[in-house]
């Protein structure tokens, strides 16, 4: 039986495993992926973790789990399916199998959202894609249209334009929602188009992607942009599904806890992008790492008395 297990290996998963270990825990770090860092690993350029201006996404998450590694926490790759309680055992089930510990602390993170319009589905992977870093290099002197306007949106406008040789930024709105510091970057790029007021009917082609409609809300025109890659960037679900029988969530989706990262369950602890929280930040999910693991402490000290 471990002390400590931690569900997911993204920033706010590997600062609990830190600090799990500094508190002398046996913890282990059940990941899905083969890989740690969770959604850093897919941006080009973070610029806003203290300390590290402009460190690319993916060596920053391999640090992390370098981090973690050397303190002893230890890694198992599996599948979760859900988690149940037993008196004090805490049971994380996985399609391998079932781990049992004194306390969990979830930190699944949050995925992409769909667009939800026709052609979403069928052209995935031929021309759509929810990662400008992964897939932007496929789109080297093309056209591309990204959905969204918040800060992965702009982000991976910026990333492509250097890439394509044009960028359509389509926005439902006449404002973005990005950091201004984005936009200000993003409005400098002059092969970048900002479509504005704009909502995507359809994403076209046949076998390959080969353009979007799009209906303008101010004028109720709609209009075909020819584009060669869509890149769809309108925010995030939390991965917190196969929780949701046990543990309590906010009206989002997220799962209930606050600052302390205490959920409706003792013992049951939920940190990073999947629990309810204003900023969902590399900063902030770290910072839940180490929050979380003092609430363990808390409540190790609360039940051994
Ligand atoms: P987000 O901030 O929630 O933005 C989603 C964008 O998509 C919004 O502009 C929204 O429009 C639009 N949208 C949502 N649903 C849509 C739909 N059905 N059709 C068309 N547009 C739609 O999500 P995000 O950009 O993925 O970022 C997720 C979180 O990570 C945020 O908290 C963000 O601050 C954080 N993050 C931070 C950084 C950074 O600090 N460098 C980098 C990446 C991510 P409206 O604006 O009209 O709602």
């Amino acid at each position: 039986m471990y002390d400590l297990i931690i569900i997911g290996s993204g920033p706010a998963g590997l600062s609990a495993a830190v600090y799990g270990k500094r508190a002398g825990f046996r913890t282990l770090v059940l990941e899905k992926n083969p890989m740690s860092g969770g959604q850093v690993l897919n941006t080009y350029e973070v610029d806003n973790y203290l300390g590290m201006p402009g460190m690319n996404g993916f060596d920053m998450g391999m640090q992390f789990r370098e981090h973690a590694d050397r303190m002893g926490a230890e890694f198992e790759e599996a599948d979760v399916t859900g988690i149940a309680v037993e008196g004090d055992k805490r049971i994380v089930k996985t399609r391998q199998r079932d781990f049992e510990a004194k306390a969990i602390i979830i930190a699944t993170g949050a995925a992409h959202r769909k667009l939800e319009v026709p052609g979403e589905e069928r052209l995935a992977g031929r021309g759509i894609s929810y990662c400008a870093t992964c897939d932007g290099a496929f789109f080297r002197n093309k056209t591309a249209a990204v959905i969204g306007g918040g800060d992965v949106a702009v982000e991976d406008a910026i990333f492509l334009a250097r890439v394509c040789e044009k960028v359509y930024v389509v926005h439902r709105r006449e404002e973005l929602r990005a950091a201004r510091i984005l936009q200000e970057r993003l409005f400098e790029l002059p092969n970048v188009e900002l479509v504005w007021n704009s909502t995507v009917n359809e994403i076209l082609g046949n076998e390959q992607v080969s353009g979007i409609s799009i209906h303008n809300r101010k004028d109720g025109q709609d209009r075909t942009l020819s584009v060669d890659g869509v890149f769809i960037a309108v925010g995030i679900v939390p991965n917190a599904e196969v929780f949701l029988d046990v543990v309590d969530a906010d009206q989002g989706g997220y799962l209930a806890a606050g600052e302390d990262c205490a959920t409706s369950v003792p013992g049951v602890f939920a940190a990073g992008d999947v629990r309810t929280k204003k900023l969902r930040q590399i900063v902030t999910a770290v910072a839940d790492g180490a929050n979380a693991v003092a609430s363990v402490q808390e409540y190790n000290n609360l039940s051994n008395h």
